[in-house]
């Protein structure tokens, strides 16, 4: 997925149809689906892998869905969000061209399918399990942001704050 399958913003699924992945390297800037529900699944897969195996490489994975697509999703006013989140949109072709049915050029309040917005409130009110992963001798950073920790790591109390 990861190597074939991934847009360079971190969102996964290139059609609508099924809402689903296609041939490899078939990323198209204009009509991918990457739904921002697939983005918040790819970091929760990512965070279930980093606990397996401490590997940068999905917190790496976690950081470009997160800073990138998932965020981007969301307005600053938090009541506005983006369902799919194609790299490219041209607005004044969308109503004329069907392939762009499932495009809107802006953020929406709420979608007759309502998954992407609460699924970005339950990531974002629980980011701080993505942020940082334990061992138990060593305290791994994931993700940059403002944000206290108070931690115990090799017996040893740790409290940060960035
Ligand atoms: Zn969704």
């Amino acid at each position: 997925m990861v190597q074939r399958q991934i847009c360079v913003i971190g969102a996964i699924g290139s059609q609508r149809a099924g809402e689903a992945f296609s041939s490899d390297y078939d990323l198209p800037n204009d009509t991918a689906y990457v739904e921002s529900c697939a983005s918040v699944g790819l970091m929760m897969f990512a965070r279930r892998m980093l606990e397996m195996e401490l590997d940068g490489r999905y917190g790496d994975l976690m950081e470009r869905a997160l800073y990138n697509t998932v965020l981007g999703s969301i307005a600053f006013d938090g009541r506005h969000y983006f369902y799919v989140n194609p790299l490219e949109v041209h607005p004044k072709t969308l109503r004329y061209n069907g392939i762009y049915n499932h495009v809107s050029p802006v953020r929406r309040r709420w979608f007759g399918c309502a998954c992407c917005p609460p699924n970005i409130a339950r990531l974002c009110t629980s980011i701080g399990h993505y942020i940082y992963t334990a061992s138990t001798d060593a305290l791994y950073v994931n993700l940059y942001g403002g944000n206290r920790v108070a931690i115990s790591v090799d017996g040893h109390a740790l409290r940060l704050l960035s």
